[in-house]
């Protein structure tokens, strides 16, 4: 016996605890009408799960509680508990003994208890379900419901067999997958979605690692082409600074001693003059000649150092110019505008109706300045205007400088003439004793042709000590852009050995302003590609991407797992439809000579109804009457066919009451002959049968209760007789249903 006991505690008519004990293999229930039989049929139903109120004849939950009467109180809350002998683990579960509860509350909560233990309803379903025992199954036949299987729909009638047949474990798992698969499904366009949402960034990302790549590549070319150029220019600067001390040695040690000879020349011209206006003259030009050369290196020195300071002021102001352009186009903030427009609101306000046309007149003047004053703000800001005067004096200095040189290479070349004059009359004279003038000629030729060199190597120098001063600026602004990496100038190591380090030729110095330019060409680009954070982009880059690449797997797991469901889910359907092929063969089977038994003659059998497909006409009335057309006709239905000894029927439409009720009981045990459930309760099944059918139905009822426990709630005498237990049930004036255990020969008194 797999069914102990059944124990009610508020529900329905049993106002009181109650319990009924099944240990026999057929246990009767009997009592007048209204006694509260079929409440306890419906207290299995209950406890089992049912979630139809309406099968449990009431419209709430409440009303499955009891409900109260003059002598007895009602309750708050009714329990039905169900104890199952499980030491052949019929219920999958490690417990010898399993008790399921139920309780309702007034509110209509519910509360399902395994063992004590709280659970859901679907742990309840899913261990019954295991066991071949469910809450509306084919095992609890109600009163008056005997002829269900009968008049249910083909497609009704083949879920109460797949029910009998133990296959609804196959369906809920089915069902259980579906809505796994569409969760899945649901997932798999999140996450679609989410990675759909994340692409724009991604790709901008991609874009700005693009760049900073080619960032990464221009730099290292800058760096390559710094440390060339740099490298040309320290050697050049190097062979410069060399060759022009190289050069000025000799000419310098020369002027020295050509100018010390031209002093003891003078002193001895003083004193030997007495009167020579020659020698005179040519003392006075020599002097003459010798202040303004002095007078002209000055100037000379003077236009370099302001050449210097020039260069220097046209550097700052484009700096500054540069400064001021980046200004431009920067926004100008949403409150300094706010602001603005406060202030202007402010006079405007209220004007409207102003009629005093100088008062107008002020207005609009102030207004005009508020506008003025922002506008001239901003311009100020936007145009940047540098201040040029120290470059325009510095010009004028220059040019002074020069007229005043340009002045005195005049007076030098005048004073030149006159000594040529001069020689050429002493010359004429052949007197030896103008032997020292000529010398002094020919020494005051020599000084000039030397000033002259030192004065190109000075004029080398500068451009030297420039090139210099250039060298380091660029060394300055290197590190700006790329760093101490600048410093590796000075291991440079041309890429293609063609390159002739140190040779400094006018074809070198021509390629090296084209790496100039070059380099300049370059720090543009590197400046147009964008300072963004490399680091930053970057991380954020690896970021975007991985969430990408994660999305991504989880597309594909997600997809895995939907075929994997979706495998499951024909297995399960292949499954199930051949289980239920061979079921509803042995169930036909049995039908048939259950259905001959009871009927002495005849046939009956079960078959798939053919599956009709909608024709497009049906399909349309169906959408046009509201209705959507099953699109899933691959599961046929069950339909009945019956052939009564000596008679001819169409239709189960035909059958008299007892007829159907003999077909009904006929079908409901050759199911239980198939797959014989647990137990099973039959409320008033017989209420139809004649005595010989009655005596049959006693007859089947004893076989079936070798396989299942039977629960019979009957008024008929010959199902009583065949009962090991029979409890009355009965109904004092205060409504509540009491339980009783009777003799066989008592109950027939009970039952009415
Ligand atoms: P019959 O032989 O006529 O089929 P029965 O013994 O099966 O009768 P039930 O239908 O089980 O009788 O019981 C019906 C009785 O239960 C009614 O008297 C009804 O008033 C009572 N009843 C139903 N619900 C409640 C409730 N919530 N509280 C109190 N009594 C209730």
């Amino acid at each position: 016996m797999y069914l102990k006991s059944l124990e009610l505690i508020g529900f329905k008519s049993f106002g009181k605890k109650c319990t009924l004990e099944f240990s026999t293999p057929i246990t009767s229930i009997v009592g007048p009408n209204g006694s509260g039989k079929s409440n306890t049929a419906e207290a299995f139903r209950f406890v089992l799960g049912e979630q139809s109120i309406k099968s449990l004849r009431g419209k709430r939950g409440e009303d499955l509680i009891w409900g109260g009467s003059s002598e007895v109180p009602r309750s708050n809350r009714a329990s039905v508990k169900a104890v199952f002998d499980n030491t052949k683990r019929l219920l999958d579960i490690d417990f010898d003994e399993v008790v399921i509860e139920r309780v309702v509350y007034r509110e209509g909560t519910n509360e399902y208890l395994i063992n004590g233990s709280k659970v859901r309803l679907k742990d309840v379903s899913n261990l019954l379900a295991g066991a071949n025992i469910g809450a509306s199954g084919h095992h609890i036949i109600s009163q008056g419901e005997a002829d269900r299987v009968i008049v249910a729909t083909s497609r009704e009638r083949r879920q109460i067999i797949e029910d009998a047949l133990g296959l609804r474990v196959y369906q809920y798992k089915k069902e259980e997958s579906l809505r796994k698969l569409e969760k899945t499904e649901e997932n798999r366009g999140q996450v679609e979605a989410l990675r759909h949402e994340n692409i724009p960034h991604l790709r901008f990302l991609e874009r700005q690692v693009k760049k900073l790549e080619k960032a990464r590549v221009l730099r290292e070319e800058l760096v390559y082409a710094y440390h060339e150029y740099l490298k040309h220019e320290e050697d050049h600067l190097q062979f410069e600074r060399e060759s022009v001390a190289g050069l000025r040695e000799e000419p310098s040690r020369e002027i020295r001693e050509v100018g010390k000879r031209i002093e003891n020349i003078r002193s001895e011209l003083e004193k030997t003059k007495k009167g020579n206006k020659e020698s005179e003259a040519l003392l006075t030009i020599e002097k003459r000649l010798s202040e303004l050369r002095t007078e002209q290196t000055t100037f000379a020195r003077s236009v370099g150092r302001i050449e210097g300071q020039i260069s220097f002021e046209e550097r700052r102001l484009e700096d500054e110019k540069k400064k001021a352009s980046e200004e431009e186009g920067r926004p100008i903030s949403y409150s300094t505008v706010r602001s603005f427009w406060d202030e202007l609101t402010l006079i405007l306000k209220e004007r409207d109706d102003e009629e005093d046309v100088d008062m107008l007149k002020k207005v609009l003047k102030e207004a005009r300045r508020t506008v003025a004053a922002f506008v001239g703000h901003h311009l100020v800001k936007t145009e940047y205007i540098p201040d040029t005067s120290i470059l325009l004096r510095l010009q004028k200095e220059k040019e002074f400088a020069e007229t005043k040189s340009v002045d005195i290479s005049k007076d030098i070349l005048e004073q030149e003439q006159r000594m040529r004059l001069l020689s050429e009359e002493i010359e004429k004279e052949k007197d030896e004793s103008r032997e020292i003038e000529r010398e002094l000629f020919t020494l005051i030729a020599a000084q000039t042709e030397l000033r002259s060199t030192l004065a190109k190597l000075d004029a080398r120098e500068s451009t030297l000590r420039r090139d210099e001063d250039e060298f380091k600026r660029e060394i300055g602004e290197g590190i700006v852009l790329i760093g101490r990496q600048i410093q590796g100038y000075k291991d440079f190591v041309p890429k293609d050995d063609h390159t002739d380090l140190g040779l400094d030729d006018e074809k070198e110095r021509t390629l090296q302003t084209e790496r100039r330019r070059n380099l300049e060409k370059m720090k543009i680009r590197l400046e147009e590609i964008g300072g963004a954070s490399a680091d930053e982009i970057t991380k954020e880059y690896t970021e975007v991407k991985e969430r990408d690449e994660f999305l991504e797997k989880e597309l594909v797991d997600l997809e895995q797992s939907a075929e994997l469901l979706r495998k499951l889910i024909n297995e399960l359907e292949k499954e199930l439809g051949e289980k239920f092929t061979q079921g509803l063969t042995e169930i036909s089977t049995q039908f048939n000579s259950f259905f001959a038994l009871m009927f002495g003659g005849g046939s009956a059998s079960l078959t798939l109804s053919e599956i009709k497909r909608k024709s497009k006409s049906d399909v349309d009335t169906m959408l046009t009457d509201g209705e959507i057309p099953e699109e899933d006709d691959t599961q046929a239905g069950v339909d009945i066919s019956v052939s009564l000894p000596k008679k001819r029927i169409q239709s189960l439409m035909m059958l008299s009451g007892g007829e159907r009720a003999l077909t009904s009981i006929a079908l409901i045990f050759a199911m239980s002959q198939v797959n014989p459930p647990p137990f099973l309760i039959l409320d008033e099944t017989d209420a139809a049968l004649d005595e010989a059918n009655s005596r049959r139905y006693g007859d089947m009822i004893q076989n079936l209760s070798e396989k299942s426990q039977l629960i019979v709630i009957t008024h008929n005498r010959e199902t009583m007789s065949r009962a090991d237990i029979l409890y009355g049930i009965t109904m004092g004036i205060d409504g509540v249903s009491r339980i009783l255990s009777v003799k066989f020969d008592d109950a027939v008194t009970v039952a009415k």
